[in-house]
């Protein structure tokens, strides 16, 4: 074939030929995958069009037919993934000379329609011998390993073992939330904030549980991460807005004017959508807007961003309250602070843990407090877990607290109990 005329994508060609080399003559002997992906494709369809992109890989695919030794070959298996089997490649140094060498040869400006574009190319390489490795795996392990250079934003890596076992273990706990969110199987638990001043429960802080048969209870701080990159946050968050809020008529029974917070991700508030599902879930459940609190990180409104900022001003036009958790942890701008329509702000346990044993932490937290206060804040402290800090905190004129020594976090029935009997 002539080495310029654009090849169509075929990984099922280049398997039967895999299969065909860890079978032949040299059987016994490893043979290695190169999987290299031309990073600029997607740009050069989106700026030329996609016969240029065609092009470059055609180009890209000569240089290497040119570098690689003789029987070992190239054939394009997807849009902008080049594989190449090399004969003979019996260890991981020999991997990574074969890498260097692919990136030697298209390591150069190649040219389409006028223009010299650079090819950035990654490399991920596996190799193995028949019968322990069969051309499919071999494929995918090439893959892990593209994957692993461009999550370590190197240019290349060759495949291991160690690579696969998170990986795998990431993508199951990922399919397993996606069912739980879909089908409604996270639960919630509320933990209540004090209101120094009354002596009463001011409000309940909704978080989400999640456990599995085999794994027993997974701490959110592992999930809501997994939530987050797979993309499907919006729904877990919409999940327990609706749990916290289906609540909140029992609770508010037996404590009348009481607040229920939720946790948003950055993420949510890229969510054009966000403001008008949160109105909708009130209207539905009945729950005034100046009773929900909506707990954002620092971090996620600290970034002059168009979109958030509308966000959180549309949100306040309905009158809920917004509140920034773990204070403290994260970068605050002192204007972006100010211009921000905020009520609340919760210090965050770090530094509320060590109040009474560090002479800093305790200056630290008595500043925020008095600077949240100078702003026209309400202060919660967070992982409050005895007396002593709590009569501190008071002292120095926090508005609430919350944590293990006022109440761990409790399923829904129990919340309710707890509240009735503090009345
Ligand atoms: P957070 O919003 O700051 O929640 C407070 C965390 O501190 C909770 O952990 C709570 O159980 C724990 N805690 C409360 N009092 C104490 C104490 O006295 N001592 C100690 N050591 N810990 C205390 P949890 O439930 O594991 O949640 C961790 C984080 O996960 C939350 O931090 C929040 O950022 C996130 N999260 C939980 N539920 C949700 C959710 O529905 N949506 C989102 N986006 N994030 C959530
Ligand atoms: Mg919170
Ligand atoms: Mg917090």
């Amino acid at each position: 074939m002539d080495a310029l005329e654009p090849p169509l994508p075929d990984h099922l060609g280049f398997l039967a030929e895999l299969e065909a080399a860890l079978h032949g003559p040299d059987s016994g002997s490893a043979i290695g995958v190169a999987l290299v992906s031309l990073e600029c494709i997607g740009r050069v369809d989106g700026m030329l069009g996609y016969r240029a992109g065609d092009a470059l890989c055609a180009q890209a695919i000569g240089l290497l037919r040119q570098a690689l030794k003789a029987g070992d070959s190239v054939r394009r298996i997807g849009r902008n993934e080049l594989a190449c089997l090399l004969r003979r490649l019996p260890s991981a140094g020999h991997g990574i000379l074969a890498a260097h060498k692919i990136l030697r040869a298209l390591d150069q400006r190649l040219r389409v329609e006028g223009t010299q574009i650079h090819a950035t190319p990654l490399v991920g390489i596996s190799f193995g011998a028949a019968p322990a490795c069969d051309g499919d795996s071999l494929l995918r392990q090439a893959n892990v390993a593209l994957c692993e250079a461009r999550r370590n934003r190197d240019r290349y890596a060759i495949y291991d073992l160690n690579l696969d076992a998170p990986r795998l273990l990431q993508f199951q706990l990922q399919t397993a939330l996606r069912n739980a969110v879909a089908d409604n199987a996270l639960d919630v638990q509320f933990q209540p904030k004090l209101d120094l001043r009354s002596g009463a429960i001011a409000g309940v802080e909704a978080l989400a549980r999640w456990s599995l048969p085999s794994k027993g209870d997974i701490p959110p701080s592992q999930f809501i991460p997994v939530a987050e990159a797979a993309g499907f946050i919006s729904d877990l968050t919409l999940r327990m807005l609706n749990a916290a809020l289906c609540r909140y008529d029992a609770m508010q029974a037996v404590a009348s004017r009481l607040h229920v917070a939720v946790n948003l991700s950055p993420t949510d508030l890229q969510d054009r959508q966000l403001p008008e599902v949160v109105r909708q879930a009130l209207g539905a459940w009945g729950v005034p807007p100046d009773r929900l609190v909506l707990e954002l990180t620092e971090t996620a409104v600290m970034e002059d961003d168009a979109v958030c900022g509308a966000s959180l001003e549309r949100l306040k036009e309905t009158g809920i309250r917004l509140s920034i958790d773990d204070f403290g942890t994260g970068y605050s701008s002192m204007s972006r602070l100010r211009n921000l329509p905020l009520d609340e702000l919760k210090l965050d346990m770090s530094f509320v843990s060590n109040l009474l044993s560090s002479p800093r932490d305790e200056r630290i937290v008595r500043s925020m407090i008095a600077l949240a206060h100078d702003l026209g804040l309400t202060v919660v402290a967070e992982g409050v877990e005895d007396g002593a800090t709590l009569q501190r905190l008071r002292e120095f004129g926090c508005d609430l607290v919350q944590g293990y020594y006022v109440s761990r976090p409790l399923g829904p029935d129990q919340m309710v109990e707890f509240l009735a009997a503090r009345e």
